[in-house]
């Protein structure tokens, strides 16, 4: 376990929320400042217009008003997109960031 707390604290420290949702989010307006700002269209529902997706580019916590998605990090981002269990969303991370 403890090379497993050891990836999440790399994860975290290395993966910054504004590199990770401009990625993730190609629909986000350009960031300015941090906090929570508009990321655009929400992919956890058919999203067609933008305004109602949330994501906080410090903590990397997202939130939908429309379908009420949310969750605290850039793993739950994953985990909930991609349907992955907590472990394989870090994995996930760590091989397409190149940790
Ligand atoms: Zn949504």
């Amino acid at each position: 376990m403890k090379a497993f707390a050891q990836s999440l604290q790399n994860v975290k420290a290395y993966i910054c929320p504004v590199d990770f949702y401009r990625s993730e989010l190609p629909a986000m307006p350009p960031p300015r400042g941090s906090g929570w700002r508009d990321g655009g269209l929400c992919p956890f529902h058919s999203d067609k217009q933008t305004g109602s997706f949330r994501v906080n580019l410090e903590t990397g916590a997202f939130l939908c008003f429309s379908c009420g998605s949310k969750g605290g990090d850039i793993i739950a981002f994953i985990q909930q997109r991609d349907g992955l269990s907590f472990p394989d969303a870090l994995q996930k991370l760590i091989d397409e960031w190149g940790i």
